[in-house]
């Protein structure tokens, strides 16, 4: 019977195979980059696509050009309660004319689907919802209860999406959370780093290019506030010994699924300078020079600890001034849980080759609910693409992340695998 069940739903996909195609490739049409974030269009799309298939669902709103949109059914049968996430929000894109196909083309050519978001994460968020769709067509044969919580604002870290709808709305948590961000197709994410985006604020007097005895120049003390920080990669992460169980695992497979470096770069803080501003004129000296600056840091290591670090680092430059912009914790939950193993279970029997669970590099939004101390995976397509130019996903693996989304949460509602 419920292995009857599980062939339905994976001949549903196959069947639906060109459905699904084209719901992903009108979905890349629909342009929502963040900056502005404005996913009204898109939000309209899916709603108009969930009524179609005649799924109840509503519009929760915390800002008007950024709306989420949330479902959620019951089974006849008490159980577990799964929440469904994903984002319509996509990185922007600063080099249109390069792309081979358009980055709003989502286009359908040589095996792929092409455009920004084919990777992160339209193709994840299309696999939530065709999940979603289908459970709920089998729905009095279930147990517990599905949510599915479609968002905005992910990519600038959620407050108008994912954390004002746990926020505001409790009921739509679950008691696990499952989200299609890219993963690849060899993991599974059970954490991910933390980050600190800091702006670096250098002010000097400034003045005529020629009289550099008159003032310093916020250009190159911003030079050296950037060398500067290279060394807070030294800093050691203090990963206790029953952590470290079960993180050493993960970090060994890093290298091979995310490329050479990767292990170390999951275990390190690291700092990307995303955005450098200063200076009016080629003969004048600058007197202003601001730094946009992404710190991620490693599991066994606090936000504060780094930020003090950073404080230390450049006490010594009186003209710079540090201003937060957003922090969130290093962050995962048990690897051996019911969902991941489930999910480990199911993307090894799709795939044929052996998957793994690991600390993923960026952020997610999943890392909201494991503050809420509530457990969330990922299983997603292959970041290679992700934010890039050319951004595109192998039809063969969006399809079998939707196969994988769809097991899972059926095996995890079922209590059954
Ligand atoms: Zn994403």
């Amino acid at each position: 019977m419920m292995s009857n069940l599980r062939s339905a739903l994976l001949s549903a996909i196959d069947k639906d195979r060109d459905k699904l195609i084209g719901f992903l490739s009108d979905f890349i049409k629909i342009p929502t980059p963040n900056p502005s974030g404005d996913t009204r269009q898109a939000c309209r799309f899916v709603s108009e696509f969930l009524t179609s298939e005649g799924i109840d669902h509503e519009k929760l709103l915390c800002h008007p050009e950024q709306p989420n949109i949330a479902a959620s059914f019951e089974a006849p049968q008490a159980g577990r309660h799964l929440t469904l996430n994903g984002h319509m929000d996509v990185f922007p894109v600063d080099d249109e004319a390069s792309w081979t196909h358009g980055p709003w083309s989502g286009a359908v050519v040589d095996g792929y689907i092409w455009g920004r978001g084919a990777v992160d994460m339209k193709a994840g968020t299309t696999a939530s919802i065709f999940t979603y769709l289908y459970l709920h067509r089998h729905h009095e044969k279930l147990n517990g209860r599905l949510t599915l919580t479609i968002v905005s604002d992910e990519e600038t870290l959620g407050s108008n999406g994912t954390r004002f709808l746990l926020e505001q709305y409790p009921h739509l948590r679950g008691d696990c959370c499952l989200n299609g961000e890219p993963s690849g197709p060899r993991t599974v994410r059970f954490g991910e780093k933390g980050l600190l985006w800091l702006e670096i604020r250098v002010r000097t007097s400034g003045g005529h290019g020629a009289y550099p005895h008159l003032s310093s120049s916020a250009t190159k003390i911003a030079s050296r506030v950037i060398q500067d920080l290279e060394q807070l990669s030294e800093i050691s992460a203090v990963v206790p010994d029953e952590h470290r169980d079960v993180l050493q695992p993960a970090y060994d497979h890093a290298d091979e699924v995310l490329g050479k470096g990767a292990s170390a770069v999951a275990q390190k803080v690291i700092v990307n300078i995303g955005q450098i501003e200063g200076g009016v004129k080629i003969n004048v000296l600058p007197a202003s020079c601001t730094m946009q600056v992404d710190i991620r840091v490693p599991v066994g290591l606090s936000i504060d600890t780094v930020k003090n670090a950073v404080t230390a680092l450049l006490a010594k430059y009186p003209e710079v001034e540090i201003v937060e912009l957003n922090r969130s914790e290093p962050n995962f939950c048990p690897p051996e849980h019911d969902l991941s193993r489930i999910m480990l279970t199911n993307a090894r029997a799709i795939k044929g080759h052996d998957v793994d669970p690991i600390i993923g590099l960026g952020a997610t939004d999943t890392r909201i609910w494991r503050e809420l101390g509530i457990p969330a995976y990922v299983y997603g397509p292959s970041p290679k693409t992700m934010g890039a130019r050319d951004e595109r996903i192998e039809i063969e693996e969006f399809i079998d992340v939707v196969k994988v989304h769809c097991l899972s949460a059926y095996d995890y509602l079922a209590g059954s695998n």
